[in-house]
């Protein structure tokens, strides 16, 4: 599934355009063609037709794992979830078999999503806070700090690989950027988050940005969803390497199961405290 950076990858190709393909910044929505009607979450599918029709796209921003296109009147929410992925392309070429959603510029370009699983969703709200209000603070945030976070993780009895997926807590963190973070803060996945010391926040905090700007530097991974373009997977220290051997001391990384979601760490660097 898209994380942070891979969702932050989209939000930079979608406002500079990548080759072949121009920013969509500035330019206006002719008209859009609703295939899957279960893409569309709100509002009900004539609204939708009816409102976007004539907007300008005024920005694009990022919301945790949401994409924020910003419209004359409105803002588009995109959430890609599982294998979605957004093509800007001419509106000559054929239309991919697993397109959902077509918004067709009044050039010659049109941006599609792309989602061969179907469980990514599609807002058009004048109110944004109304789909993304409920999420955490951005982990890449000028304003979220080491003492912010200590103080997040001290309210809350959580074990660590619960917290940092929980979107409500923090935004944007999904199972691989997860357990990178808690593999260079050498914290065990399963440990609770109010008995880390001020020093473990602050270890946490830095390494989780220093994965997520490292995943965005590489334009995200390509493992487990639709995306190609990213090389982060080759980086990785522990997500989905079960039997490697750990870069640090050796050790065999294993794999648990916490949150329901596969957890690699290292046993030996990321040990519980007794
Ligand atoms: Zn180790």
């Amino acid at each position: 599934m898209p994380e942070l950076p891979e969702v932050e990858t989209f939000r930079r190709f979608l406002l500079q355009g990548v080759s072949g393909s121009p920013s969509i910044l500035g330019k206006q929505i002719e008209n859009a063609e609703v295939l899957w009607e279960g893409s569309l979450a709100f509002p009900a599918l004539e609204q939708f037709l009816d409102q976007i029709q004539g907007q300008f796209v005024t920005g694009v921003s990022r919301r945790g794992k949401n994409l924020l296109v910003s419209l004359s009147d409105q803002t588009l929410i995109i959430h890609l979830r599982m294998s979605g992925e957004l093509v800007v392309e001419k509106k000559t070429n054929p239309k991919g078999k697993h397109y959902r959603i077509i918004l067709n510029f009044s050039d010659q370009y049109r941006l599609a999503f792309n989602n061969i699983r179907k469980f990514g969703r599609i807002w058009l709200t004048a109110d944004p806070d109304s789909v993304v209000g409920h999420l955490g603070p951005e982990p890449l945030g000028e304003d979220f700090t080491a003492q912010r976070f200590h103080k997040l993780l001290h309210n809350h009895n959580r074990q660590l690989k619960y917290f940092l997926l929980d979107q409500t807590l923090i935004a944007g963190m999904g199972n691989i950027y997860t357990d990178e973070t808690l593999y260079r803060a050498r914290l065990h996945p399963a440990r609770i988050s109010s008995t880390l010391s001020v020093a473990e926040s602050k270890l946490l905090w830095k390494s989780m940005r220093e994965v997520l700007k490292e995943g965005i530097q590489n334009h995200g991974s390509s493992i487990d969803w639709m995306y190609k373009g990213g090389d982060y997977q080759k980086y990785l220290s522990v997500y989905n390497l079960e039997g490697k051997l750990c870069q640090r001391c050796n050790t065999p990384i294993e794999r648990i199961k916490i949150a329901q979601r596969s957890t690699y760490y290292c046993p030996s660097c990321q040990m519980l405290p007794e």
